[in-house]
């Protein structure tokens, strides 16, 4: 039996996929805080690079991959889409499932996507620096990568709580040359004032967000990279599903449920957009998509539908998006990037609408999965990954009680060789 279906690299795609699109209104605009008018492209331009921003806005359905990304994509794509047919035995299930591998990027995750693209596009138009915030650490490691990539420097702020219980990740930061500091911290006003009340912080995305921000703004040729929710972000991971088409038909299968774990919605969109577009295009039929977040930041089966801001700062402009609120600090989770209040407006539209499925699983089921995972298939799924695993193995159980011959689709965002702490204290029931 065929268990991995591997594309050449001349397969790779040479566009990507805009849902813009497909969808049958436009999304509501990002609005400025201070006017709530919709938000000028100019506004954003001390922020990000302008093609970013035109990639934002942008409408077209495909928008070419530059060559130099594609160049840097193909040390590590296309990543395998591997048949999971020791889970299904262990599960004794007559599903089907696949999973979208992403852990074989450099720095283990699928946001090298993004994070490749948005350092060219700065690269190219001048800038020196690049700020962000990460929490894991996922994020920070994939952009110091890119940024080492493309000579760009990088400042990373990192939230406190991984910072702490990642040590790993922080020097992979800074073996790819990055700076890195944890979140909140004083080098910023922002960081200060949380500081100020609770000296303690574990930090949040939300926070980290804010301190990245206000450092692009103060320096010099700098410009802010965030890792997921925006429309070019999920944009640029799209190459994750529109490869996974691909292989599924080299295996002669088209999925009845795509799964993914969702933070911001980048990892699942990507895989999910394209098989949204090919459905909306009527030439399949749209499979069940499901959406997985933690039970103790739930955003989108608890939070709600409205205009929020995307950091604790609120130095971001408004965005229609399912939120807990900017100021929601969550609990210290192992799945660190599945901590942020908010969650990207596509995402959270088509959430609305009714086409994507929102799911929450509490950490000690998801990580149990991911031990059956790990023990069955040989790979450690990273803790936000342990998510969309968990759901995809809670469907197939039911398969094998209706005796449902469904195809399951798992978008595999990351591994988690550098998490094995968190298994452990888990599996020994102290975590
Ligand atoms: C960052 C991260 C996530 C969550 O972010 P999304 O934007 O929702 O994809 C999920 N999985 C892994 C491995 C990550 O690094």
């Amino acid at each position: 039996m065929k268990t991995r279906f591997l594309l050449h690299e001349e397969e790779l795609p040479h566009r990507w996929y805009n849902v813009a699109a497909d969808l049958d209104r436009p999304l509501d605009p990002p609005l400025d805080p201070r006017t709530n008018e919709p938000l000028s492209p100019e506004a954003l331009a001390a922020l990000f690079p302008r093609t970013c921003i035109e990639q934002e806005m942008c409408s077209d359905r495909f928008v070419d991959i530059p060559e130099p990304v594609q160049e840097v994509y193909r040390r590590w794509r296309p990543t395998p889409l591997q048949r999971a047919v020791n889970l299904e035995r262990a599960l004794g299930t007559p599903a089907r499932i696949y999973f979208k591998y992403e852990g074989g990027s450099p720095t283990g995750s699928h946001k090298a996507n993004t994070a490749v693209a948005q350092a060219y596009y700065n690269m190219v138009e001048g800038t020196k620096r690049l700020t962000t915030e990460t929490g894991a650490g996922q994020w920070g490691s994939a952009l110091a990568f890119a940024c080492a990539n493309f000579g760009l420097e990088c400042t990373v702020f990192m939230v406190r709580v991984s910072y702490d219980q990642k040590p790993y990740r922080r020097a992979m930061i800074r073996l790819f040359g990055a700076k890195i500091l944890p979140s909140p911290s004083s080098r910023t006003q922002a960081g200060q004032a949380v500081l100020a009340m609770h000296p303690d912080s574990p930090g949040s995305l939300g926070i980290a967000i804010s301190e990245a921000i206000e450092e692009a703004l103060h320096g010099e040729r700098t410009k802010y990279s965030l890792g997921s929710v925006l429309n070019h972000v999920l944009l640029h991971q799209t190459v994750i599903g529109l490869e996974a088409i691909q292989q599924l038909d080299l295996a002669g299968e088209w999925p009845d449920v795509v799964v993914g774990c969702v933070g911001g919605g980048s990892n699942f969109a990507g895989l999910a957009l394209p098989f949204f577009g090919e459905a909306q295009a009527g030439r399949r039929s749209r499979p069940r998509f499901l959406a997985v977040e933690p039970v103790v930041c739930p955003t989108l089966t608890r939070g709600e539908f409205r205009y929020d801001f995307g950091d604790t700062a609120r130095l971001t402009p408004l965005l229609k998006m399912y939120t807990l609120g900017a100021d929601f600090v969550p609990p210290a989770i192992h799945a660190g990037g599945l901590r942020y209040h908010g969650m990207a407006p596509i995402v959270s539209r088509l959430v609305a609408d009714g086409v994507i499925e929102p799911l929450a699983y509490a950490q000690k089921e998801v990580f149990e999965s991911a031990v059956l995972f790990a023990q069955s298939e040989g790979i450690i799924p990273a803790p936000e990954t342990a998510h969309a695993v968990h759901a995809a193995i809670e469907l197939a159980r039911r398969c094998a009680e209706t005796g449902e011959e469904k195809v399951i689709l798992i978008g595999f965002s990351g591994h988690g060789h550098f998490d094995i702490a968190a298994y452990d204290s888990v599996v020994q029931g102290i975590g």
